[in-house]
């Protein structure tokens, strides 16, 4: 089968993998759909460090292909629809039992396409903890955002705490931040989208968004004064990881504020904080429970999450897909299998 590489110096390699076979406790998912994600920049340009032998791509999902011995035939059998929670931990900690293997406190965690294969490919090796059977009415590409860019914008929301009847402000229009003010505004939040682009900002409206500011062309500090009568944001999901002054910029006193893309960098006193009585936090993906959740909830609001794609791909074009994605300009597009 062939698997899509990064070299780490800006290109994509198609390279032959043997197939997998199942071991003990795992499955071979037969990949439908494998999302490109924001974090796939990181590695493609070799910023984040990874193996870079290992086959790219962390959103994936698909069908269980092949079962190994000691998977209960109950729980997961050939032809189910499953996503994938793309950390691979112990199982058997607290931070695992807790549904965070990215936290996993006794073995270094797997992460897929960073330490073992990931879903850019025809067939994907995972073990059984980490699989999660798709709500009926989900697709394959849905369930793929949720694996990673959609259900880091749930897992955000969900750590920040209620958003319902707030004004939310979303730094940020792409899959992340447009999933974020898709739930949000789905949730009841009053939202204001904050991107540079306009074409980015135009979705943001399809997604829900009650105001959208290019802040290229305007203070989002003044629309958002402007639109809260000078109380400002309740609530801030900075999703583009450059908009950290301006994110504390337009949140308002008790204001909650989460900080979402990597790298990322804020400063701030204590006094500031303290005076605006401010909660600051950060949000890494979601469990397992919580990436369960977000799919039941996408279903049940009939969330328009197969919309966030602007582009579809096959694998054998891996090169100018990445090389689209790496503009940065529009979109997400995922690698469609047969
Ligand atoms: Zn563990
Ligand atoms: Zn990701």
């Amino acid at each position: 089968m062939k698997g899509i590489v990064f070299p780490g110096d800006g290109t994509t390699v198609l390279k032959d993998f043997p197939e997998p076979e199942p071991g003990h406790g795992a499955v071979v998912v037969k990949i439908r759909a494998s999302g490109m994600c924001g974090s796939d920049l990181h590695f493609y340009h070799g910023a984040f460090d990874f193996d870079h032998a290992v086959i790219q791509g962390h959103e994936p999902c698909g069908e269980v292909y092949a079962v190994g011995a000691g998977v209960d035939p109950a729980r997961f059998a050939v032809g189910d629809r499953v996503m994938i929670h793309h950390y691979f931990g112990c199982n058997t900690c607290r931070r695992c039992r807790a549904g965070w293997p990215q936290m996993c406190e006794t073995a270094p965690g797997k992460t897929m396409a960073v330490h073992v294969n990931g879903g850019h490919t025809s067939f994907a090796l995972v073990p059984v903890a980490a699989l999660l059977p798709m709500p009926e009415g989900l697709s394959f590409q849905a369930g793929a955002a949720i694996g990673c860019g959609t259900g880091t914008a749930w897992g955000a929301i969900k750590r920040v705490g209620g958003v319902a009847d707030t004004t939310t402000v979303v730094f940020g229009q792409g899959p992340v931040g447009l999933s974020a003010t898709m739930f949000a505004a789905s949730m009841g939040a009053r939202v204001i989208a904050v991107d540079v682009d306009d074409r980015r900002l135009a979705e943001s409206e399809r997604f829900g968004a009650d105001l959208v500011v290019n802040s290229r062309e305007r203070s989002v500090a003044e629309v958002v004064a402007e639109h809260t009568g000078g109380r400002m944001a309740d609530v801030v999901l900075e999703t583009s990881g450059r908009a950290g002054d301006d994110a504390l910029a337009v949140l308002g006193t008790f204001g909650r504020a989460v900080f979402i893309g990597l790298p990322g960098h804020v400063e701030f006193t204590t006094q500031a904080v303290y005076k605006n009585q401010w909660t600051l936090m950060t949000s890494w993906t979601m469990s397992t429970i919580e990436q369960a959740r977000c799919a039941d909830y996408v279903v049940a609001h009939k969330l328009p999450v197969d919309s966030l794609y602007s582009h579809t791909w096959t694998i054998e074009q891996a090169e100018e897909a990445y090389r689209w994605f790496d503009k940065q300009d529009a979109g997400k597009g995922v690698f469609l299998f047969d």
